[in-house]
């Protein structure tokens, strides 16, 4: 059987008056692409050269850069939030609402009309530093407001979550009287919270979802993601097994990390697998968030000195779950971003390197990463440098929160905000920075994290446009070890690229963020703009299409 053909290669096409940057150096400039077979056979300076029998695509002097890799990314939560959720904080002008229990009450209401009577309720993104309370809302105020709903609302930062009396009973979860799950008691819980609101996913919903997340990325630049999925506390976790059909389905490169401890568990896997990464949140957490109090810190938070936060595992357990991932031969990452977090992760990769020195088939280098990183010393940087740990990093969340929650000055200490990852250092020695938007913590667009890159609030310590764009480029393709075949414009790597409104290297510094994508090139075929696929086309190639690799 022939499948529809969604989306054909075209066999010879010449991009022509491009402002293309390659970001294989700073500065290395095109004028013209020749791409053939979805691979870009040729670079001209020449923004009009003639080449015979090619489809001419003319750009208009626009800038052309490498299509966006985010490299930390829950794709499945962000296909589920997409269609199933609804989002409770949002800006009113340059504030953030709802600002108090109050409001919280009457927007969770007037969402909750806008679902069927019967379906569970998922509120997402509440921002609890933007409620004058400062918490989320309790059990019994969810039971006043909703009565007799299942109704759950997930913190913005995804590390601590409120239910009603109905939710925890349908979940099945167990949580103190007010109903507020908060470090290990919600981390290591995700899984149930996930398996109980994807039963509640139709396929016709499930596929809608993927619709919008895919034209959402699409349109936002994103031609690869790396993917940090799965449930450990779910035995029938299906995450693995629906990102090899969505891959198959879509023409986004998604590239897959399972958050699974046990490498058994992912070994059954394998065969589906591009590589073999192990880790990233979930189960792979060293500590929680700042806004919900459990980042790890070896010093109180400024507003409540008594707390400061907790490691998720004791040291010897995080040095055995990486030696015995090491082992089986798996790349590592784990999410830390307190001090204290990052110190217990930090520690282990240097003992298991110790007891085992790193080394891959073939000489490269295995390429293991710390999540976040977010408030290491001076002396973990260094330590991060020397052991060549890959660092994920989302600055857009601090321009953010600088501009418009300011939690990080009212939670964390001067001392520690001065902590903050100081971006520039690393990337001068060359640290590999991945640049990621953790969706649907953030929302993808790659510009908001671009922006915190380039003017990141520690003095001295912003990445230069250049470093930034290399962060959501090349080195999402390096920590995958695609280098070779994508994240830069080369002969011989895939025509995967986007057109800009203006130029990154030309617009004041502080708009960034304004930045537009006008369209999306994924081997040399273009999706953005474009009509959304028909869901169901998506399902046929998703389940009969030809076996794809994450
Ligand atoms: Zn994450």
């Amino acid at each position: 059987m022939r499948l529809p053909t969604l989306w054909p290669r075209a066999p010879l096409t010449l991009f022509t008056n491009a402002r293309g940057y390659s970001l294989a150096l700073e500065g290395a400039g095109f004028g013209a692409m020749l791409v053939r077979e979805g691979l870009i056979e040729r670079l001209f300076d020449d923004p009009t050269p003639h080449v015979a029998h090619a489809r001419v695509v003319d750009l208009g002097g626009r800038v052309v850069l490498p299509g966006f890799i985010d490299s930390h990314f829950h794709f499945l939560a962000t296909v589920g939030l997409s269609v199933l959720g609804a989002r409770v904080s949002y800006l009113e002008g340059a504030t953030l609402a709802p600002a108090s229990l109050a409001a919280v009450r009457a927007r969770l209401q007037a969402l909750a009309a806008r679902k069927p009577p019967r379906q569970p309720l998922l509120f997402y993104h509440y921002i609890v530093p933007a409620v004058c309370e400062g918490r989320l809302p309790s059990r019994r105020e969810l039971d006043a407001w909703l009565p007799g709903r299942v109704v759950t609302v997930l913190a913005m930062d995804g590390h601590s979550s409120a239910h009603s009396t109905a939710a925890l009973a349908h979940i099945g979860l167990e949580a103190p009287a007010d109903g507020v799950l908060t470090g290990t008691a919600h981390e290591f819980h995700t899984g149930k919270i996930n398996a109980f609101f994807q039963s509640q996913l139709s396929l016709g919903m499930l596929l809608r979802g993927l619709v919008a997340t895919a034209h959402d990325a699409l349109a936002h630049g994103l031609t690869g993601i790396r993917c940090l999925e799965g449930f450990d506390d779910d035995p029938n976790d299906k995450s693995l097994w629906l990102m090899t059909r969505i891959a198959a389905a879509l023409p986004l490169k998604l590239r897959t990390v399972a958050q699974y401890l046990d490498p058994a568990r992912a070994e059954r896997h394998a065969h589906s697998f591009t590589g073999r990464r192990l880790g990233g949140c979930g189960a792979w957490e060293m500590d929680g968030a700042v806004s919900s109090h459990t980042a790890a810190f070896f010093e109180g938070y400024a507003d409540r000195p008594e707390e400061r936060g907790a490691c998720y595992y004791e040291a010897e357990r995080v040095q055995a779950l990486i030696a015995r991932a090491v082992a089986a031969g798996y790349e590592v990452s784990a999410h830390a971003i307190g001090t204290a977090g990052i110190e217990r992760v930090l520690t282990a990769f240097e003992r298991t390197a110790r007891d085992r020195p790193p080394e891959r088939a073939g000489g490269d280098l295995a390429r293991h990463a710390i999540e976040h990183f977010e408030f290491p010393t001076r002396d973990q940087v260094r330590r991060a440098l020397r052991e060549g740990l890959m660092l994920s990093v989302q600055p857009g969340f601090a321009w953010f929160d600088g501009r418009y929650q300011r939690s990080y000055e009212r939670f964390l200490a001067p001392e520690v905000l001065a902590r903050q990852v100081p971006l520039r250092t690393l990337a001068a020695a060359g640290a590999l920075l991945l640049g990621s938007s953790d969706s649907p913590v953030q929302h993808l667009n790659p510009f908001v994290q671009l922006q915190g890159m380039v003017t990141f609030p520690l003095v001295g310590e912003s990445l230069s446009v250049f470093e930034a764009l290399r962060s959501y480029t090349y080195n999402g393709a390096y920590a995958v070890h695609e280098e070779g075949q994508r994240g830069t414009l080369q002969p011989g790597k895939a025509a995967d690229f986007v057109v800009l409104d203006r130029d990154p290297f030309q617009v004041p510094r502080d708009e960034i963020h304004t930045l537009r994508v006008c369209e999306t090139w994924v081997d040399g075929v273009q999706h953005h703009p474009g009509p959304k696929p028909n869901p169901w086309a998506l399902l046929l190639k998703g389940l009969l299409g030809a076996r794809q690799k994450v």
